[in-house]
């Protein structure tokens, strides 16, 4: 089952994510985790990325497809795998569908006021990538799996919020035109498990065809 996850930073998409990992068996494939291992392996795609990275600069899309069709082609992925953070423009999605047809498009969608309140508490991890909230339980400014001080992306801070938000938005409508009737859009307003279940039903009767 091969997936694309769509959904605006803070929608709870990574979230969405590790459930359909745990049920279904297929791995996520975020990008920034892809970016961070290649970029550690030293390979000479690896070496290029460290350089984009370090300078701050966005990965070009030829490069990030490059990187991704390796991916692709793990031995991990041979049931399929979800995407998330690829693609995010319709270029991108035109780039994919050249390797690979996706079986279906999850669509998480939440209103941008409430995006925007979730992002500006959120934390990450340098070390390790995780994301954690300075909203959510038990936060105490480390990693819960490193232990590593969390810091604020520069991203996160409200006036590049907006910015990201806007960009999310110009973007979203026309991937969602070229996915068609592959999409299943979910809200994310209610708790991680609400917006689980439908999902759930959806990819169960799509595993079953
Ligand atoms: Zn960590």
């Amino acid at each position: 089952m091969k997936l694309v996850l769509l959904g605006a930073a803070g929608s709870g998409k990574g979230t969405l994510a590790k459930k359909i990992t745990r049920d279904f068996g297929i791995p996520q494939l975020s990008m920034g985790d892809i970016f961070r291992d290649i970029a550690k392996s030293g390979s000479e795609l690896g070496l290029l990325v460290q350089k984009y990275m370090s300078s701050g600069a966005l990965v070009p899309d030829q490069t990030t497809f490059e990187v991704l069709k390796e991916r692709l082609f793990q031995d991990d992925c041979k049931k399929g795998y979800i995407l998330d953070g690829f693609p995010r423009t319709l270029d991108q999605a035109k780039l994919l569908a050249k390797v690979t047809d996706v079986d279906a498009v999850v669509s998480v969608e939440l209103p941008f006021e409430e995006l925007e309140k979730r992002l500006v508490s959120r934390r990450n991890c340098p070390n390790c990538g995780e994301i954690d909230n300075t909203e959510y339980e038990g936060y105490t400014g480390k990693c819960r799996k490193c232990q590593t001080p969390l810091f604020q992306r520069d991203d996160d801070k409200p006036e590049a919020i907006k910015a990201r938000l806007e960009v999310y938005k110009k973007n979203i409508t026309p991937l969602i035109n070229f996915y068609g009737d592959k999409v299943f859009t979910v809200s994310s307003a209610g708790s991680p498990d609400e917006t689980y279940r439908p999902v759930k039903t959806f990819l169960e009767k799509l595993g079953a065809k």
